[in-house]
Order: structure tokens, then C-alpha cells, then sequence
């Protein structure tokens, strides 16, 4: 029965997953997409019936396909499953989600709370479960081991019996740290990632500024590094191509780096060298003040350089102006923001 049914969801869902392989989404609607709209017809049967790992497998490949599709270098999905305070794009584990419904519903039938299918499956099932002599198929067995492994707090108090921190539980157990923070351990982890993420921030800026900070985009030292080609030289000026390069040095692209200092000293007159390295290339501005225009201007400075093929100081400005003007739009408790960002607007 196990079988049947999760062969038939998994096969639906990754269906519904490929049906939308040609959308042209950005990073971050992917994520969005997959977590609310393709997975929500997985839970259902999760919180009746455990996911045997062939089956997560499947799901599990897709999802990497969907979210990865045109990207040269990716990366693990345990950084994916993360928080955005902690590197990650929050996107949902199928297999620990499913263990999480699973195990709350076990849980409450234990307690005789309820019983989800409606038959008295669990109760009938957990004296054989706690006999440990039971007929139950192996995963069965490999759930209620978990259970019995938690926390007292997780298993006994009613207040934890909800399927969030269970789930939080269970992905605690295999956190990882993203590799770019093992690499520069000395920044500020917790700021970038969160400037990364602040809200009217457009996802197609953030995605450029996720893969930009994670060190994804092919360069091509990177690539000469993977032996993937002969030189390292930038393929417009022959300079070394790092990402650092690409948004500072190369070609018209320094122009484009002088406006974007110009424009943060007008925001923030006191800033120095260090102020605009931290805040343009990092974005972890050292100052708390007008914290979201430098982190606005930082992003679709970072967007603009790494995804315009010409550098031009006309379509950049007119970028900035234009998402400047749709935030004006959308909502007036926006009007200090706006306030702030009026000084962006250079006489060009
Ligand atoms: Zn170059």
C-alpha cells in the first residue's frame, strides 16, 4: 500500500514539477514555486503514510534539476534546506517534512488525540511499534526509533507536537555550514545574509547577489581552477576574470563602479574606502544608518554588473530609477525609504 501510493504522488508531483521547467523564474520563484505550489500535494499522504527513501530520491533529483536548470555550478541542497539567516533559501526537505507530519500524527494518536486516517491505523499499530516484535514494514520501524530518540520535550509536551518543530528538530540534526562561510570565516555571516534577503528587494537582484556572495558564477579563474579551460584571462579585456574583476575592473564596468561609490557617498558623505568595499562588494554595510538604500543600491549594483552584458552609466541609473519609482507605488509606509532614495537620483 506504501508503495502504490507513494509511487503515484512522487510520480504526480514531479510531473507537476517538469511541467514548469520553461518558466523563465529566477532562483528565488523557483524555491517559492516548489515549496507552495508543487509540494503542497506531497503532504497529504506524508502524515499517513512514511516516505520510503527511493521515493524521496526521485523528488529529491527533480527538484535539484527544476531549481538548477541553466546554472553552470550549484549548490548542495543542505544549504538550500537552510534558513535564510544561515545561508540557506529555506527550501523544504521533502524527507524531513514528510517524517515531521508522519510523526506528529503518531504522536497525537498516542495521546488518543486524533487519528488522521481515520481508522484507528495508529493506535492499533503503536502496541505493536512498542513491542518491537512488530510485522510493520521496516520503514515504520525506522520512524518510531526517531521518535523514541527525541528530546523528552519533543515527545511529551503538547505544545511541541506541531509538525514545525519537529521539522526544525530533524534538520538541526544534519546542519551544515555553507562552504563559502567555512572559506572566509571572518565575515559577518549573519548581517550578509540577512541585508541579502531584506524585504522590496526584487528577486531577480537577490538570486544575482545569492550566487555573486556563494562564489557560483563561472569566471574563468574558477573554471581554469576545475580544469574546464586553458587560461584564466577575461574573455572582454584579458585581465585575470574574477568575480571581483567583473564588478570593479573590467572594461566599462569600472564606470559603472565609480557611479555606484558616487551614489553611496551622496547616501552616506562620510564613508570611506573601506565603507564602500564592505558595503558595494560584501554587502555588509558598517553603518546601521539608511541601512536599506546602501543595501538597495549594493544589490542592483552587484545585479547589474554581473548580468548586463554592456556597462552602460544610462541603463544603470535608469534601472535604479525605475525600481525606485515601482517602490514608490506599491506602499506609502515606503515614504522615508523614498526619502532616502531621492538622493540617488543624479543629474546624469
Ligand atoms: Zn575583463
Amino acid at each position: 500500500m506504501v508503495d502504490i501510493n507513494w509511487s503515484i504522488t512522487s510520480a504526480r508531483t514531479r510531473a507537476s514539477i517538469f511541467q514548469h521547467i520553461h518558466r523563465t523564474l529566477n532562483l528565488f520563484e523557483r524555491i517559492w514555486h516548489i515549496n507552495v505550489f508543487c509540494l503542497s500535494k506531497l503532504w497529504y499522504v506524508a502524515q499517513i503514510l512514511p516516505l520510503p527513501t527511493k521515493y524521496s530520491k526521485v523528488l529529491d533529483r527533480a527538484i535539484s534539476f527544476y531549481v538548477w536548470k541553466g546554472y553552470f555550478y550549484k549548490l548542495p541542497k543542505t544549504q538550500l534546506h537552510l534558513p535564510t539567516t544561515k545561508g540557506g533559501l529555506q527550501l523544504i526537505a521533502v524527507k524531513e517534512k514528510s517524517q515531521a507530519l508522519l510523526t506528529r500524527n503518531i504522536l497525537r494518536a498516542k495521546q488518543g488525540e486524533s487519528d488522521p486516517m481515520g481508522n484507528k491505523f495508529w493506535q492499533k499499530h503503536i502496541p505493536l511499534l512498542c513491542s518491537k516484535t512488530t510485522i510493520l514494514s521496516q520503514s515504520l520501524k525506522i520512524i518510531w526509533e526517531a521518535i523514541e530518540s527525541y528530546s523528552p520535550t519533543i515527545a511529551t509536551n503538547d505544545k511541541n507536537q506541531n509538525t514545525k518543530i519537529i521539522y526544525t528538530y530533524l534538520m538541526k540534526k544534519n546542519v551544515q555550514i555553507p562552504r563559502i562561510m567555512e572559506k572566509f570565516p571572518n565575515q559577518r555571516w549573519g548581517n550578509i545574509w540577512r541585508n541579502m534577503h531584506m524585504a522590496n528587494i526584487p528577486t531577480a537582484w537577490k538570486t544575482t547577489v545569492y550566487c555573486y556572495l556563494n562564489q557560483i558564477i563561472p569566471t574563468e579563474e574558477k573554471r581554469h581552477r576545475h580544469n574546464l579551460t586553458d587560461s584564466t584571462a577575461c574573455k572582454k579585456c584579458g585581465w585575470l576574470d574574477t568575480l571581483k574583476h567583473r564588478v570593479t575592473n573590467c572594461g566599462a564596468a569600472k564606470t559603472i563602479w565609480e557611479a555606484a561609490k558616487a551614489l553611496l557617498v551622496k547616501i552616506w558623505p562620510d564613508s570611506q574606502l573601506h565603507d564602500w568595499f564592505q558595503t558595494l562588494l560584501v554587502l555588509d554595510p558598517p553603518t546601521k544608518q539608511n541601512k536599506f538604500v546602501t543595501v538597495w543600491l549594493a544589490s542592483g549594483f552587484l545585479h547589474y554588473q554581473l548580468t548586463k552584458p554592456l556597462h552602460k552609466i544610462e541603463e544603470f541609473l535608469h534601472m535604479l530609477k525605475e525600481e525606485a519609482a515601482r517602490l514608490e507605488t506599491k506602499d506609502d509606509k515606503l515614504s522615508q525609504i523614498l526619502k532616502e532614495l531621492r538622493l540617488l537620483e543624479l543629474n546624469s
